[in-house]
């Protein structure tokens, strides 16, 4: 005799362990399948460790905003379960969050670890789930035009509805390597191919790599296309290894994937935002006046980063550091504020599915009924969290999505 459940749940990450948590909560006798050795495996290294649990935006229109492409399937889970909920769930089981700058909120213990605690509780609290750990899905029992259960490395199980948690393809050491979207495309589900969306970016250019670890708090970064800015940012930027990273170029990947796709971009970086041309010329003249004993790099240093000033002054045309200031002619002045305002170097693509928060790609939204996260080729099959295909930026919204997705795949695979 195969073991039948009420409710299989593949994938114990976010949005599995809460759907499987609430489905168990609501009665439902319901088997959970993880791969991994434990439950959370991505969600307790989210946020730096500390977990940005959701964006505390408790206006669905105005959270909804930063979808632009999917808000419109999104209004109805979002009326059932939103921001407000979140917190509801998380504080009501003695997480309190705390809210910081751009409204990304954390818990107060900064513990990605208790996230997870508080969700493996909310598993285990009904009594009515089974956890199988180190068991992978394999692939889907269908009779014909219905799903009857899952074929696993542990065994086949079967069940009246399937809810499919197992993630998108971004940080595949987690667990997230792409099974599910294989076996949803086997039975007839359209993918859009997975891509890394929110990522960091490359570049082959050498002295950007030669920076790593120097970060530049405030900056504008314009990404150009035949010589027109085409997408403009500001904020903090930080210099790695292989390119440029933070929240404003991981959120700026998606639209630089799109240009790349139509041409070559060149990255812009302007250290002096506040300042246009002229006025960052005079600033200096006042610098210079001032400090006009001193030498030029130990001047800059003044006013950039050690490592980028020095950097600054490496380029074949600005090997005047060591003049002192009072010497540096107009020329030499005006091409140093020219290169201040406009450190290019090219974009060749974003860092791979080992680098990114989120990758693009899924299955394709207008294949799902979002008021009960039902498939619309399979009336008991059920998706949650980042195995369906919406973009995003990053602040927590990810994570909220997997709370109200996965919340809405288990009251109604359970109800219905
Ligand atoms: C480094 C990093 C930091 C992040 N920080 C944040 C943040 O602070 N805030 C935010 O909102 N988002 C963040 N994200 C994104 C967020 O983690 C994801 O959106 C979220 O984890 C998706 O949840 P999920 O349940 O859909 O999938 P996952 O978390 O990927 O979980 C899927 C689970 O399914 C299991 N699985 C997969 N295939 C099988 C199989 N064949 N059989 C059995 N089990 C299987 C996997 O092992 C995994 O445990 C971050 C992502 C990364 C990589």
């Amino acid at each position: 005799m195969k073991e039948t459940y009420d409710i299989i749940v593949i994938g114990g990450g976010p949005s599995g362990m809460m759907a499987a948590g609430r489905a168990g909560e609501l009665g439902a006798h319901v088997l959970l399948l993880e791969k991994n050795d434990r439950l959370g495996k991505k969600l307790s290294i989210t946020g730096g460790r500390r977990c940005n649990i959701t964006n505390a935006e408790p206006d669905n229109r105005l959270f909804l905003d930063n979808f632009p492409e999917s808000k419109q399937f999104l209004f109805s889970p979002f009326s059932q379960f939103n921001v407000e909920s979140t917190f509801e769930f998380f504080e009501g089981r003695g997480l309190p969050l705390i809210v910081e700058d751009r409204k990304r909120a954390f818990p107060e213990s900064e513990k990605a670890e208790d996230v997870c605690r508080v969700l493996s509780d909310y598993v285990e609290e009904s009594g009515n789930v089974t956890v199988r750990l180190n068991t992978s899905f394999e692939s889907f029992v269908v009779e014909g035009k219905t799903l009857m259960g899952v074929k696993t490395s542990g065994g086949t199980f079967m069940a009246d509805k399937i809810i499919v948690a197992t993630g998108g393809l971004a940080a595949p050491e987690t667990g997230s390597t792409g099974e599910g979207l294989d076996s949803l495309a086997a039975i007839g589900h359209t993918i859009e191919a997975p891509d890394p969306s929110l990522a960091p970016l490359c570049t082959p250019t050498k002295w950007v790599h030669e920076l790593t670890g120097t970060t530049v708090d405030d900056m504008t970064l314009r990404f150009i296309q035949e010589g027109k800015a085409k997408h403009k940012v500001r904020g903090r930027l930080l210099f790695t290894h292989f390119g440029i990273s933070g929240p404003i170029v991981i959120n700026s990947a998606h639209k630089v994937k799109a240009l790349l796709k139509k041409g070559s971009v060149t990255a812009s970086v302007d250290l002096f935002p506040d300042y246009d041309l002229g006025s960052l010329d005079t600033f200096f003249i006042e610098l210079f006046e001032l400090e006009k004993k001193r030498h030029l790099n130990n001047v800059l240093r003044d006013v950039l980063q050690k490592k980028l000033s020095e950097s600054i002054l490496r380029r074949q045309d600005l090997r005047f550091g060591d003049t002192p200031v009072h010497e540096i002619t107009k020329d030499q002045r005006k091409l140093l504020v020219k290169t201040l305002k406009d450190l290019n170097f090219p974009i060749t693509g974003t860092m791979g599915f080992e680098w990114s928060i989120v990758a693009d790609g899924g299955v394709v939204p207008k294949e799902i009924d979002f008021k009960s996260m039902t498939s619309r080729l399979f009336p008991n099959l059920y998706l949650a969290g980042d195995v369906i295909n919406i973009n995003r930026p990053s602040g927590g919204f990810s994570l909220q999505l997997c709370w109200t997705t996965g919340w809405i795949a288990g009251t109604h695979a359970t109800s219905v």
